[in-house]
């Protein structure tokens, strides 16, 4: 089988979250599993000069966009045998600073620029030598792609067209434009019904890769469920429930080579399961990057997070606010809403020695907080999947978790399975439980005997891609199933 992975974001070339992990993992996966696979991005500014290996090819681009065309180059990288990732060159689009915005504010083309990609994708799939079978897209970026296809099938004489899958990584960023967006499609005025891509008179990209992919994924069972509702739904949960027979939840997997504890470059002293004296090393040296007082017996919380709503930064300032009387230090590293960095610098400020706070994007830093640390917390209000509790129990790093999405997927609380435990839950959104989840593992950190177990039984956890891809492949079977019937 051949798939083409679309995604508008790939580690380690360009990332804002979690997306650009799991299409790197799962591109890396299915080409082990021996499935031909190629992953189409878009070439964003530095990464030429970043991977020096990226070499051009003599594949051009040349796509209607409403009334004008529009070119691109193609570069490639192979990487590994059945491992190829090509990066579509429009510098006029992807040659900014930043991928999505600037000042905080969306460039005003994402419409343009992302209806670029996506009728490059399809182009690319239709015109390509190597066929796939499969195309995956992820995120409304690529969301138009399913609809162009399909209506290329449908209207174009393109019979042997490829199946698609569509992840939802995440239904809060939905891609919504005026409806004048529409006319850069090309495509008829037929699928702009609110049964089609049309969302409250705009186009909403999201939609259209749920009203027309042959299945639909999303990151784990739990948010599968939770999006069908209107709570969770964003205004979506309709165009969902009317889809749930092809829509799935699969939990992403973790990169063991690159989220490990042993030859990790980033970590000054490797450990295990078995050996954690690397752990408390690491712990001592991150309180002094950190510039907190280094000591070993004083708990140690810590966070890695993007600053928005979704995260629950409201009620973890909230239970902090109270918790850090306790003994105990805090480290976060976050950026997003400038009103969530002031707030996290004056904790910091205000418990001057308890807590500390990098506002930025630091990779390094992120695998240092994760083995540094004893418990990590995510409050998040939702959780599409979510990867740091999942790397926290990598490192041995107990998560606080609010239950919801594919943190409740993840992590196993005493109340779920006593003999599995590996974490701490709580349900309400709010700072008064989150702070009562903090107590918990006060307590916890007390009883050593106890916090090796959930140590271990964290270590241990299993979330390799291996898993993951299996399902991915069942699901291509299933909608390549669809072209026969
Ligand atoms: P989301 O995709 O919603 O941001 P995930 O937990 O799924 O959340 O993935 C977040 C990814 O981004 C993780 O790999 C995490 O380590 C990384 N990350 C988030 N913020 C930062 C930051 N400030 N510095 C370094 N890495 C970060």
């Amino acid at each position: 089988m051949r798939v083409l992975i679309a995604s508008s974001e790939v580690h380690p070339f360009s990332k804002t979250g979690g997306l650009a992990d799991m299409v790197a993992a799962l591109a890396k996966s299915l080409a082990r599993a021996g499935i031909e696979t190629t992953v189409l991005t878009p070439l964003y500014r530095g990464i030429a000069e970043k991977f020096p290996d990226i070499a051009p090819t003599d594949y051009l681009f040349d796509v209607p966009l409403g009334a004008k065309r529009v070119q691109a180059g193609l570069r490639r990288l192979p990487v590994e045998e059945r491992l190829e990732i090509l990066f579509l060159d429009q510098p006029g689009y992807f040659s900014r600073p930043s991928l999505y915005q600037e000042n905080g504010a969306d460039f005003a083309d994402n419409a343009e620029r992302f209806i670029f990609f996506a009728k490059c994708v399809a182009h690319f799939a239709r015109y390509s030598p190597a066929k796939p079978d499969v195309v995956h897209l992820h995120d409304w970026q690529a969301g138009l792609v399913p609809l162009l296809i399909l209506d290329q099938r449908l209207r174009d004489g393109w019979s042997s067209a490829p199946r698609t899958c569509f992840t939802i990584h995440n239904l809060a960023f939905q891609g919504n434009f005026p409806r004048s967006s529409y006319a850069l499609t090309n495509l008829p005025a037929d699928y702009f019904h609110p049964g089609g891509v049309e969302f409250y008179g705009g186009l909403n990209c999201l939609k259209a890769g749920i009203a027309y992919a042959d299945f639909n994924t999303t990151v784990s069972p739990r948010y599968a469920r939770e999006i069908m509702t209107e709570a969770y739904g964003c205004g979506l949960d309709g165009v969902l429930r009317g889809r749930q027979d092809a829509l799935a939840g699969i939990l992403n997997g973790v990169d063991y080579d690159e989220w490990t504890t042993t030859k990790n470059p980033f970590l000054k002293h490797p450990f295990t399961a078995r050996q954690l004296a690397g752990k408390a090393k690491d712990k001592l040296a991150l309180q002094a990057e950190m510039g907190l007082p280094q000591n070993a017996g004083v708990p140690l919380f810590g966070s890695i997070t993007r600053l928005t709503d979704q995260k629950g930064i409201d009620i973890q300032l909230g239970a902090l606010e109270e918790m850090l009387a306790a003994k105990m230090q805090f480290v976060l590293l976050g950026s997003g809403a400038p009103e969530f960095e002031r707030a996290c610098q004056q904790l910091a400020h205000k418990h001057q020695g308890r807590a500390a706070v990098r506002i930025g994007y630091d990779a390094g830093l992120a695998h240092r907080i994760e083995a540094g640390c004893d418990f990590f917390l995510m409050p998040s209000r939702f959780e599409p999947c979510g990867l740091n509790q999942m790397y926290s129990l990598r490192y041995g790093t107990i998560p606080i978790v609010r239950r919801t999405g594919g943190l409740d997927d993840s992590v196993i609380d005493a109340g779920d399975d006593d003999e599995l435990a590996d974490g701490i839950k709580f349900s309400e959104y709010s700072a008064r439980a989150l702070a009562k989840a903090i107590r918990k593992a006060l307590l916890l950190y007390e009883d050593k005997k106890l916090l090796r177990f959930f140590r271990r039984n964290a270590m241990t956890a299993d979330f390799s891609w291996e898993r993951t891809t299996a399902e991915y492949l069942r699901v291509y079977q299933r909608a390549r199933g669809l072209a026969a019937a």
